[in-house]
This record gives C-alpha cells, sequence and structure tokens, in this order.
C-alpha cells in the first residue's frame, strides 16, 4: 500500500555520515532521498548501495545553501513522494582558519552551508510534518559547536546556531507530533577529516582511543529518528567520551 511507505531525506548522504545514515534508515525499512552537491559518482554509489537494500533509493544534486535551489528540489521531491517521515539535515562543509585571518567567504561559506541550509531544507519539510501530523527532524551539529574549537569560530558558530535551531524547533512542533534534535559527532573518519593534522594528539584526548566511524554516528541518528519516542530537543554527542 502506497500510504504505508516511510520516507526518509538525509543531505549530504552522497558520502561519509550522511550515507551511514541513509543506510541505516534504509535498513529499518525507510525509502530514501539522498541529496548531494557535486559528486554524481558517489552519489550513484550510495543509490546502488541502498537499492540493494531492497528500498526506493533517489538522489537530488542541489546547493543546499542556495535557498532558491532548495526551495525547487524539495517542492520537486514533495510533489513526487507526498511524504517525508524523517528528515537528517547533514550537508556541511569546512573551512577552517584562525579568527583573525578568516576572510568573509570563509565566513559566510560555512555558514551557509551549515546553517541557513537547515532553515531553507527544514521549512518546506515541516509543513508536510504538519499536514501529516508526524514527523522526526534530526540536526548533525558538532561537539565543536557545544565546546568550541581553535581555527573553527564559522564552523562552531554554525553548528551552535544548529543547537538553538533544534531547541526552539522542538519548542514549537512538538504539540504537532514533530520531533527534532540533533547529534553532536566528535572526530568522525570521513573525507572532512582525512587531512587532520596531529591526529595522534587528538586520539589520546579520546577515551575509547579511536576516531569513530561514520556508522557509529548513523546508529545514534536512526535511534534519535526512530526509536527515542519520546526524546525531543536533545543533542546526543557521538565523540567515544572526547567529553566527559
Ligand atoms: P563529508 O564526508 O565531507 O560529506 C559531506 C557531504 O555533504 C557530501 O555528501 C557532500 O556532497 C555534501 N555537501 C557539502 N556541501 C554541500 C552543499 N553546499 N550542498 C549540498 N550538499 C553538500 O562530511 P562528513 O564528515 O560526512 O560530515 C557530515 C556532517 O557531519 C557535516 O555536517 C559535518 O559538519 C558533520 N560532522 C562531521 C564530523 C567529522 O569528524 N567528520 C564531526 C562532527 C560533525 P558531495 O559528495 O556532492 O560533495
Amino acid at each position: 500500500m502506497e500510504n504505508d511507505k516511510k520516507y526518509a531525506l538525509v543531505t549530504g548522504a552522497s558520502r561519509g555520515i550522511g550515507k551511514a545514515c541513509a543506510i541505516e534508515l534504509a535498513k529499518a525499512g525507510y525509502n530514501i532521498i539522498i541529496t548531494y552537491a557535486g559528486n554524481t559518482e558517489a552519489a550513484n554509489q550510495t543509490i546502488a548501495e541502498l537499492k540493494a537494500l531492497n528500498v526506493e533509493a533517489e538522489a537530488y544534486k542541489f546547493d543546499v545553501s542556495n535557498s532558491q535551489e532548495v526551495e525547487q528540489n524539495i517542492s520537486q521531491i514533495i510533489e513526487k513522494y507526498g511524504r517525508i517521515d524523517v528528515l537528517v539535515n547533514n550537508a556541511g562543509i569546512t573551512r577552517d582558519d584562525l579568527f583573525i585571518r578568516m576572510t568573509d567567504d570563509k565566513w559566510l561559506d560555512v555558514i551557509n552551508t551549515n546553517l541557513n541550509s537547515a532553515f531553507y531544507v527544514t521549512k518546506p519539510v515541516v509543513k508536510l510534518m504538519m499536514k501529516q501530523r508526524f514527523g522526526s527532524i534530526v540536526n548533525t551539529t558538532s561537539v565543536v559547536g557545544v565546546y568550541g574549537n581553535i581555527g573553527q569560530a564559522n564552523y562552531s558558530s554554525a553548528k551552535a546556531g544548529l543547537i538553538g535551531f533544534t531547541k526552539s524547533l522542538a519548542k514549537e512542533l512538538g504539540a504537532r507530533n514533530i520531533r527534532v534534535n540533533a547529534v553532536a559527532p566528535g572526530f568522525i573518519a570521513t573525507d572532512m577529516t582525512k587531512d587532520l593534522k596531529n591526529a595522534d594528539e587528538y586520539l589520546k584526548l579520546i577515551s575509547l582511543r579511536r576516531m569513530g566511524e561514520a556508522s557509529d554516528v548513523a546508529s545514534a541518528v536512526k535511534f534519535l529518528a526512530v526509536d527515542a519516542s519520546y526524546v525531543t530537543g536533545q543533542v546526543l554527542e557521538v565523540d567515544g567520551g572526547l567529553v566527559i
């Protein structure tokens, strides 16, 4: 029955944490819509892996920091599928630099891609979820959004903004049966961290003495998105005990 189908939309899911979330949600029986910026080869590979799990899967390529592109693509998705049960706002970038050297471009790129994107994507999706009287949203923030980090004033500001966004939406939308939570990963082995300098120094700070895998974050996202039926407005740190 068409109406019984569940759909999850995961932004930035061609690779890394988003891809792992898409796979975890597919294993939980969700049909998956992924978005990505430009890496079509990776997106196609993800779609093939999702379809091998016997779910519907489709990829949309657009820039989450561009409000017009988001509006066009999300309305196409909503028109085609008619329902979105789970939204994972995951797409993100880093443009690190010491604050004193940080250019306007680096600041704005990160704020637009990591924070404003969530506003653009979530607005039309929430309208649909309100009609459904059901929905679950997980925003991918970061431990540095809670604790700050040298060289990441732009990134940590965007990620802190996402935490405020999460808590405010949880309060506004709870009465509509829409839960909104955030996951705050620590150091996770993806393309984003592959050139990390002083990785050994970071490892000493992590209680579990290893970097996280994308799948470690994905299982927490699936918990918040699907299983945690009485949890909203929370930030779950998935950092191997980096900060305790
Ligand atoms: P990643 O491997 O670099 O993947 C980034 C994903 O976001 C890709 O799918 C990329 O698409 C997409 N993307 C980037 N800019 C975009 C844009 N403007 N429009 C649409 N899609 C865009 O990153 P990751 O490590 O998996 O990180 C995923 C999320 O977790 C991010 O929000 C990141 O800030 C957060 N996070 C990561 C870590 C970590 O240690 N890795 C820690 C804390 C939080 P393309 O493949 O097409 O480029």
